[in-house]
């Protein structure tokens, strides 16, 4: 059992991590941290929601100097978790003087070249805007030591492999590179390999940690019934917050429709939004105005939201990972979750193959009949 006092970070840390209520550390922390106050390149593999931010975030805020330059950069797939890391950097260095800033496209790049003016230590960014800002050299990493990719599939996912190495290319080869996935693919493999040296790879098996917090269950149900068995399994459960999971963002569209015309409290996410429009659907989705948030894969990356009781996934995802990151934004930090996958029986087959990467099989159940929802 390790606690964080024993670890060798400043007790200016130790202070805001007690205050931020983290009792002891999460499984990947107490593997990650040690190795990374060491000096060592690390691979961090671990579920969605088992503290990988932190598990990077302690050794990086203890190392940053008062100098007064740009000393980390962490590379993150989207907006909203750039805003996410540094919210939760911000927290951790309470009681150090640490200056972070995000960086994000969508937002006015006066404003950040202005901000970076200013003094900026840690910078956190998607990788398009922070190579926007290198072309025109209002950001410069020559004095970066250490760099982290967080949620690095996440961004292979989207695109970002040559940002992410052009970025990489600018940072001075002594550096400390750290790397956090909840997956690792190929690719990722590949891309460790050309730019880490000698990386530890401390990992969480998966089974650790999706058991014990989140119940699963699938229901069979057929194509033309799937609005009315979902509605009767919301109303069967009455859950208190939960992301609802379809395919496509014309499905997205559809269901946050249906929904709303029969009177739920839901809202869409998908790609097709304006920024302003997303930080509006996720304010109230934080804020519990809207009870339901129907989205794809996409646009439900990396969100970090407290207290999310139930995943539903309305489309059974075609490929396993997709399965364990969807259900990953619910029993997060111990708290136990509901994840409900709707089966047509065409499907059946993504089901299985599901039930074998996680190595458990998914319990069914029946959808209620409406005299049990009444
Ligand atoms: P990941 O990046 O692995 O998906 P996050 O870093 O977003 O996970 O953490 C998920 C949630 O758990 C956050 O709300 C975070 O504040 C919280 N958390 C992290 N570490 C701990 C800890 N040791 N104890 C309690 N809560 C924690
Ligand atoms: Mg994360």
């Amino acid at each position: 059992m390790t606690y964080f006092d024993d670890f060798d970070i400043k007790p200016e840390i130790k202070k805001a991590i007690r205050e931020m209520g983290f009792e002891e550390p999460s499984p990947i922390q107490e593997k990650a941290i040690p190795a990374i106050l060491k000096g060592d390149d690390v691979i961090g593999q671990a579920q969605t929601g088992t503290g990988k931010t932190a598990a990077f975030g302690i050794p990086l805020i203890n190392r940053i100097t008062n100098d007064n330059h740009v000393q980390a950069v962490i590379l993150t797939p989207t907006r909203e978790l750039a805003i996410q890391v540094s919210g939760e950097l911000q927290k951790l260095s309470r009681h150090v003087n640490v200056r972070t800033l995000p960086i994000y496209g969508g937002q006015s790049i006066g404003h950040q070249i202005k901000a970076l003016k200013q003094g900026v230590q840690i910078v956190i960014g998607t990788p398009g805007r922070l190579q926007d800002h290198l072309r025109r050299k209002t950001l410069r990493l020559d004095r970066v030591n250490t760099v982290v990719l967080d949620e690095a599939d996440e961004m292979l996912d989207m695109g970002f492999v040559d940002d992410i190495e052009a970025i990489l290319k600018q940072v001075n080869v002594d550096r400390q590179t750290l790397l956090f996935s909840a997956t690792m693919p190929q690719a990722i493999r590949k891309l460790s390999k050309r730019y880490m040296v000698k990386p530890v790879t401390v990992s969480i098996n998966k089974s650790e940690v999706t058991a014990p917090s989140i119940d699963q269950a699938y229901y069979k149900v057929l194509e033309k019934n799937k609005q009315e068995s979902l509605c009767r399994i919301l109303d069967s459960q009455n859950p208190d917050l939960g992301i609802i999971f379809c395919r496509t963002k014309k499905g997205v569209a559809e269901l946050t429709e249906a929904l709303q015309a029969r009177g739920y409290l839901v809202d869409g996410l998908h790609g097709d939004l304006t920024q302003p429009q997303r930080d509006a659907v996720m304010k109230k989705f934080r804020e519990g105005t809207i009870e339901f948030l129907v989205a794809t894969d996409v646009a439900a990356r990396g969100i970090d939201v407290q207290n999310i009781s139930h995943v539903i996934n309305f489309d059974i995802p075609q490929d396993p990972e997709s399965y364990v990151h969807r259900i990953g934004r619910t029993g997060r930090a111990g708290r136990t979750g509901q994840a409900i996958t709707l089966v047509t029986p065409r499907e059946m087959k993504h089901l299985r193959s599901i039930e074998a990467e996680i190595k458990m099989s998914i319990p069914s159940k029946t959808v209620p009949s409406i005299e049990e929802v009444v």
